[in-house]
């Protein structure tokens, strides 16, 4: 019997967290096993710092630390940002633009700006086109 309670619940933030392998190796210097991780960790991992109290930073091209948010936060920040700039059904791009700006990151925060987007009826409406364009700004998620 399943304990109806707790299907609100978002599973992939229990379970998986983007943010632990970097927090893993500033904190303890751990370091993933497999190669590729292990490159690609130590390409990105110049762009994080930890906070004393353990909170996940990401320095930003233009100037401010951006917050790194885990799956289970994304989505509520994405309502809060996306509502006040859905009346004016603006595109993917802007979205990322808004939420980089409020001091936000997290990864694949593209793919998921876009997939929210492509979820949002009034958007769906009105910006088909925007969704489908390339971004021109620095790639997010490198
Ligand atoms: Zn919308």
């Amino acid at each position: 019997m399943v304990d109806e309670g707790h299907a609100g619940i978002n599973s992939t933030s229990l379970t998986w967290d983007w943010r632990n392998k970097y927090i893993e190796y500033l904190k303890n210097g751990k370091l993933p096993l497999d190669y590729k991780e292990l490159r690609a960790l130590r390409i990105k991992v110049a762009r994080f710092t930890l906070d004393e109290d353990g909170t996940l930073y990401r320095r930003t091209f233009d100037g401010p630390l951006a917050v790194s948010l885990g799956p289970g936060d994304t989505y509520y920040v994405l309502g809060e940002i996306h509502e006040g700039t859905c009346g004016n059904h603006s595109s993917a791009d802007s979205l990322i633009c808004k939420i980089v700006r409020a001091g936000y990151y997290w990864d694949n925060m593209e793919k998921d700006i876009k997939e929210f987007i492509r979820k949002c009826d009034k958007c769906q409406r009105c910006s088909i086109e925007d969704v489908k364009k390339t971004p021109q700004h620095e790639d997010l998620s490198s």
